[in-house]
């Protein structure tokens, strides 16, 4: 039920995969049409059985004698087959991610695959994702934007990672986790350069929802004394019209020499900040100089 009445409709529905998605936060998030699918569905998937469970009930949406199948990262190999049969068997099957968007970061990508294998529907029912929900409140260019996923959680794989964003000329949408944000900024002030202009949204449509923009470098500082907590998406906008300064190449060119030779570094940071690799070569020949 939500505000006394129910809102949802039950309907036959066509065989095939029904991919849902389902609030990220503020539970009155889910689309009409998303809870329509769930009341109709004649079979159940999620990531979290507990978690779409209690989205059902928050809304009033019996799952009466309907399988409900856990479906995630750990079995989907070997739960996807089961689902593509019941499809075949003329069976509406709809998939829920634990929060936001299946597939975004989520599972649901084998699964819609092997639906489509074997020629049967995937519809989706859009709704709520942190990434589009971030790019709503950064104040940042979305004509062009990538969205990246999760970083690498290893330094050096995160920093190879950043020096390849580094060169699109687009907004960039992240997810990060609390645990490593400070390494992470840390990180992008070095390679994306610190004057990039950025928002940090952390616990959207959530009770703490908190939007903290400014440069790479003020973030970082506005971040550094706090142990933030939540989940966060960071959004970081382009850098060609941000000039960068000579300080944060040479941070830059200090952080690669400690892992890659002369070339390779000059070769790396003259790419993320879009320089000529003669002149950064010649700058890190000057730091290597005993
Ligand atoms: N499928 C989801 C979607 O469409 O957004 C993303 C799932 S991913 C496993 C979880 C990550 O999304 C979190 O670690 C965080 O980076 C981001 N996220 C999810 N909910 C969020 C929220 N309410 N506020 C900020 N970030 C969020």
């Amino acid at each position: 039920m939500a505000g006394g009445k129910t809102v949802h409709e039950v309907t036959p529905l066509a065989p095939g995969l029904y991919l849902v998605a389902t609030p990220i936060g503020a539970a009155r998030d889910i689309t009409l049409r998303a809870l329509d699918v769930l009341a109709s569905a004649d079979v159940l998937a999620a990531e979290d059985t507990r978690t779409l469970r209690h989205l059902m009930e928050i809304h009033g949406i019996a799952l009466g004698n309907r399988p409900l199948v856990a479906c995630h990262d750990h079995n989907e190999a070997q739960t996807s087959p089961r689902l593509v049969q019941a499809i075949a068997e003329g069976k509406s099957v709809a998939y829920a991610s634990e929060a936001g968007t299946p597939m975004v970061s989520d599972p649901g990508f084998p699964l819609a695959r092997a639906v489509i294998a074997v020629g049967q529907k995937v519809t989706a029912a859009p709704g709520p994702s942190a990434a589009l929900c971030a790019l709503m409140v950064a104040g940042l260019p979305t004509d062009r934007f990538v969205f990246a996923g999760f970083p690498p959680s290893q330094k050096s794989a995160r920093r190879s990672f950043l020096q390849e964003l580094a060169a699109i000329e687009a907004t960039l949408v992240l997810y990060e986790s609390p645990k490593r944000i400070n390494q992470m900024l840390q990180d992008c002030c070095e390679i994306l350069g610190d004057g990039r202009t950025m928002a940090l949204c952390r616990e959207l449509t959530k009770r703490f929802e908190e939007v903290i923009r400014g440069s790479l470098a003020e973030v970082r500082q506005a971040i550094a004394d706090r142990d933030l907590k939540g989940e966060i998406v960071l959004v970081i906008g382009r850098g060609a019209a941000v000039a960068v300064d000579a300080a944060t190449i040479g941070a830059a060119l200090y952080r690669a020499l400690e892992e890659m030779s002369v070339k390779d570094a000059a070769a790396a940071v003259a790419e993320a900040f879009d320089l000529p690799r003669r002149e950064v070569y010649q700058m890190a020949l000057q730091r290597t100089k005993p």
